[in-house]
């Protein structure tokens, strides 16, 4: 998948502007994974993702609750730049999400915290907004796995805006808690579905000899 990536060219116009394919970087382990948009030029240009100003102030926030970018693992909606910064196109999103899949279902984490609009929307499938879902944490399917959703504000929003940075420490802040939690219920094995499908005929137990009237 990642060799796949590397030589991706679904998107015609992000594959001719590209310097690197930005993967998700961070522990294949992690408990915590956290969802952007779209690498920026520090990002495009390293091949890392949030390693220009929004990835520092992430940083900053994770110290805050005592966690290091190692400690969790860090992916985009798209892995290429958009050219000049321009929002994700639909076609582009679609394009991607193969890939951001696979990367949920490889490190299987507890909590997905989906930053900003762009990560929200794909993961619910719903157009409602980061301003009215944030810090609301929901238990989703995706795929087989069954993972608690936590959107919150992209840090870039908050870069310049300190009452959103305001609101993404407090929504920070309820993190660990979150994670305390452990992994939501997980959906039955697909064998077990299948029985619940497809259940054996049940066999008709022989009427009691009473209940044919035979006496
Ligand atoms: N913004 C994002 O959404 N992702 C990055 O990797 C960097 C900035």
């Amino acid at each position: 998948m990642f060799s796949q990536a590397q030589s991706c060219v679904r998107c015609k116009e992000l594959a001719c502007t590209r310097k690197s394919v930005v993967f998700g970087a961070g522990d294949a382990d992690a408990d915590l994974m956290f969802i952007g948009e779209a690498p920026g030029a520090s990002e495009d240009e390293q091949g890392l993702p949030f390693v220009g100003r929004a990835g520092k102030l992430l940083d900053t926030l994770l110290a805050e609750i005592g966690l290091a970018r190692e400690d969790v693992f860090v992916a985009n909606v798209l892995n290429c730049r958009p050219p000049g910064n321009r929002d994700p196109l639909p076609v582009e999103i679609d394009n991607c999400r193969e890939y951001l899949y696979k990367q949920v279902e490889l490190i299987e984490p507890v909590v997905i915290c989906s930053l900003g609009n762009f990560s929200t929307k794909l993961l619910r499938g719903d157009p409602t907004g980061i301003t009215r879902l944030h810090g609301r944490p929901e238990v989703i399917a995706l795929g087989r796995r069954a993972v608690r959703l936590y959107p919150i504000f992209h840090p870039a929003a908050a870069l310049y805006t300190p009452r959103t940075l305001e609101t993404l420490r407090e929504d920070f802040a309820r993190l660990p808690e979150l994670l305390a939690l452990g992994e939501p219920e997980q959906p039955a094995p697909i064998e077990a579905m299948v029985g619940e499908t497809d259940p054996e005929p049940a066999v008709e137990a022989e009427p009691a000899a009473d209940q044919l009237g035979l006496f």
